[in-house]
């Protein structure tokens, strides 16, 4: 008997019909013999009009509240999904997060998975129950506060649960077929890639791919567990993330290029006129590491030699700029910068291949076709397996087909389907 362990995102179960048909996928794998662990997300869009609301009421509501706010969403789904499955006659235990054991950090919004201790799952298992657990939540270690693991976090306590269960396979349903080579909401021609390494969909995941929650690709890389990526709406065999694609089974040659990925959640700050002298740059970074803040992409300006200054811009997300710009605004009579620009008018496209690593010019090909589409470059980042820019926000559609092409990634017929879900 195998244990099966499947994750279903808010697109698969929106609305009670959707919930309906969901129960009758769990069934079938329950009465083929497997034993079964479920994981949901909130339905539809709940996650975002919670947050919504919580806004309307505070600008900014104390982390605490707001988690215990967002994890309802998912008891929602849990609670009538269970309901679902007796309906079909069999037997279905829900669990929230902290019932199911995922013990986690006390840091709200963004907690980090530290324990799983999966006791009441094992228990329902053992008595031929079907386990459906809330997604995205856990309960902190040392506050005993309901914590949350940050949007898309389902994926994460998916993968933590089967690991930690010790799952034969974990299937990810999401509302497309698998993992495409770009958002098939821009790239009609985007082409489903039947298997991809952890490595390629950990950048993927980090450059914007909403497919997967990024700390869900580390820890299934962490425990060399499969994830196999499909549709909740056909039956059709979706992408296997896996360590390595091209020498297991050998029936698939590596490309150049595995995928496009792009994000238009982050914001670029400058810090205009910095002191060229040793130490700037880190108490700058070292006050945003203060303020929790992630810093993706950097770029230092040569240094005017008339004035002995500097500029030094980053990106982050949009939604920690705020946050970064008090920080920033506190040590300017320290450092003495002249001023500070914020721009959240941009988006980041990035191209993903572990080819990339035995084959020159890549950047080349890239940046022409960029240019071909009229995109201006404002900063550039690369990996062993990646290389990213930065282009205004009105650029980011026209860059990523123009990407998608000029490396022949775009499929002859359109074959991507989107069965549902807003894309919010
Ligand atoms: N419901 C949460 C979100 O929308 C978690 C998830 O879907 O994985 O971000
Ligand atoms: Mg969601």
């Amino acid at each position: 008997m195998a244990l099966v362990v499947q994750k279903y995102g808010g697109s698969s179960v929106a609305d009670a019909s959707c919930i309906k048909r969901v129960a009758q996928r769990i069934v079938a794998t329950k009465k083929a013999g497997n034993d079964v662990v479920v994981i949901v997300s909130a339905m539809g869009d709940t996650t975002d009009e919670l947050l919504d609301l919580a806004e309307q009421v505070s600008p900014l509501p104390p982390g605490r509240e707001l988690d215990m706010l967002l994890t309802s969403g998912e008891r929602i789904s849990m609670a009538l999904l269970a309901m679902a499955i007796a309906n079909l006659g069999h037997e279905a235990r829900s669990f929230t997060g902290s019932q199911a054991g995922v013990i986690t950090d006390s840091t709200h919004g963004k907690a980090r998975i530290i324990d799983v201790t999966p006791g009441r799952l094992r228990e329902a298992l053992d008595q031929g129950h079907i386990a459906i657990v809330a997604g995205f939540q856990g309960v902190s270690q040392d506050t005993k506060d309901i914590t949350t693991l940050g949007r898309g976090g389902s994926d994460t306590t998916a993968v933590a649960l089967a690991a930690a269960l010790e799952a034969d396979v974990c299937e990810i349903y999401t509302d497309v077929d698998g993992i495409f080579t770009a958002d098939p909401r821009i790239v009609r021609a985007a082409r489903q890639i039947p298997k991809i390494s952890y490595d390629e969909m950990m950048e993927m995941a980090a450059c914007g791919a909403k497919i997967l929650h990024l700390r869900c690709v580390e820890y299934a890389r962490r425990f060399n567990l499969p994830i196999h990526v499909r549709s909740s709406f056909s039956t059709k065999e979706g992408t296997w993330v896996v360590s390595d694609p091209y020498t297991e089974g050998t029936e698939m040659e590596q490309p150049i290029i595995s995928g496009v990925a792009h994000d238009r959640s982050e914001a670029k700050i400058t810090v205009v006129g910095v002191p060229d002298k040793v130490g700037e740059a880190a108490a700058i970074f070292k006050t945003l590491a203060d303020a929790e803040i992630n810093i993706d992409m950097i770029v230092q300006n040569v240094s005017a030699a008339a004035t002995g200054r500097t500029d030094i811009s980053f990106t982050l997300p949009t939604a920690d700029s705020q946050t970064a710009l008090t920080a920033l605004k506190k040590i300017q009579g320290e450092i003495a910068y002249e001023s500070v620009l914020f721009d959240d008018q941009i988006g980041k496209v990035s191209l993903i291949g572990a080819g990339m690593r035995s084959h020159p010019g890549v950047t080349a090909t890239f940046f022409a076709a960029l240019a071909d589409a009229g995109v201006n470059i404002e900063m550039i980042s690369t990996s062993e397996i990646r290389i990213s820019v930065i282009v205004g926000q009105d650029g980011v559609d026209a860059a990523v087909a123009a990407a998608h092409r000029a490396f022949d990634l775009d499929a002859d017929q359109v074959a991507a389907v989107v069965y549902g879900g807003t894309g919010r």
